[in-house]
């Protein structure tokens, strides 16, 4: 535990002992159970209260303390991850939400977004407590209150890659349990694999094996170029892992396989598609498979889960190359005039693959007449 933070905690605080008293700061110490001593007689002290008077501590103190207590945490790294990206990593933001201290932009820093997650301004915000009683406690702590990050065990300072998570606010207990999909335990460049593990909680392991087997599959490169390669890789992995890599963790070597577009392999395998999909659409419409992988990405991406088969099958319909799914507009336009009330993805996708197979919405309603009852039930 860093030292000034350590508990108990000693700190002080301004406290008007009557009525029109100047204020005066004294001693306050936080105990190890987050317990207050003022040093006030707490019993005498009841008895003016209930008359109106009393320290002015006594009433003040217990407001600001889960404020205190909040921004502890933080600063100590004990919080776990104060920050948040939904984008993937290029913005950043307290895991808080955008308050009204926080930049509506965000942070493009994660550095920055963390030292303000844990900033008195942005606590006090969050705890709902008054900033400047929470200042003032904090001012009053003895010693260093953004304290740098623990030596190792082998008693050597903080390695760049535990200097950049404690920047973060990552705890370097937090790092040990993601060591297996770092590049290198020492390294910086590390930080983006830690980050993105701490939003997604992607199982290391399966990061680590699945970027060695793609590292094994390209061509040899420089041993620069093959490491630059690596940490991209391993970053990508963290960012992405999907269900479908948790319940066949081989899928995603498979897919990079392929060669398709990492866009194209994320969507895909977000919807639960394994290469073999891209493989028998390739081959049915004589497409490589990135451009297979592509186009069936298009289908998802627009809403839709088509079967590979059923792509394919629309080949007969004496449609050129590649069929583009329909917009949704047109699709919902069709739902209309059949009466379906309920459109779940499956029905979309029928529809979708119909209005492809007819060329326009009208065809495809007098080709699905018929069928109404049973996609207006589903
Ligand atoms: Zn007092
Ligand atoms: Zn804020």
């Amino acid at each position: 535990m860093p030292g000034a933070l350590a508990l108990p905690l000693a700190t002080s605080f301004p406290c008007r002992v009557a009525e029109g008293a100047g204020a005066v700061r004294h001693r306050v110490v936080v105990a190890e159970d987050w317990r207050l001593d003022t040093g006030h007689d707490e019993d005498l002290e009841q008895i003016a209260g209930a008359l109106g008077g009393g320290a002015s501590c006594l009433r003040e103190l217990p407001l600001v303390l889960p404020a205190l207590r909040l921004w502890w945490q933080r600063a100590t790294r004990r919080a776990g991850p104060v920050i948040r990206s939904d984008d993937g990593g290029p913005i950043w933001r307290a895991v808080d939400g955008t308050l009204g201290c926080c930049p509506a932009r965000g942070f493009r820093d994660p550095i920055l977004a963390a030292a303000h997650a844990r900033d008195v301004v942005h606590v006090a915000a969050v705890a709902g407590a008054h900033r400047r009683a929470l200042r003032h406690l904090v001012g009053g702590i003895e010693g260093e209150v953004d304290p740098l990050p623990p030596p190792m065990a082998d008693g050597q300072p903080a390695t760049p890659l535990v200097a950049a998570a404690w920047a973060c606010g990552l705890h370097p207990e937090w790092l040990g349990r993601f060591a297996e999909a770092l590049p290198d335990t020492q390294a910086a460049e590390g930080m983006g694999v830690l980050l993105a593990l701490s939003q997604t909680g992607a199982d290391p392991t399966w990061v680590r094996t699945s970027a060695s087997d793609e590292l094994l599959r390209i061509p040899a490169r420089d041993p620069d170029g093959l490491h630059a390669h690596l940490v991209g890789l391993l970053v990508w992995l963290s960012w992405t892992m999907t269900e479908l890599d948790r319940e066949e963790p081989s899928a995603r070597a498979s897919w990079l396989a392929t060669g398709a577009r990492r866009q194209d392999i994320v969507t895909l395998s977000s919807a639960g598609y394994l290469p073999d999909a891209a493989r028998e659409l390739g081959l049915g419409w004589g497409m490589t498979l990135p451009g297979a992988a592509q186009l069936l990405g298009r289908w998802v991406d627009a809403g839709y889960r088509p079967r590979p088969a059923e792509l394919v099958a629309l080949r007969d319909a004496g449609l050129g190359f590649g069929p583009m799914p329909p917009g949704q507009a047109a699709v919902r336009r069709l739902a209309d005039l059949l009466g379906v009330r309920r459109l779940d993805p499956s029905v979309a996708t029928v529809l979708a693959l119909e209005i492809a197979r007819r060329g326009t919405v009208g065809a495809a309603q007098l080709a699905l007449r018929g069928t109404e009852v049973r996609l207006a039930s589903a």
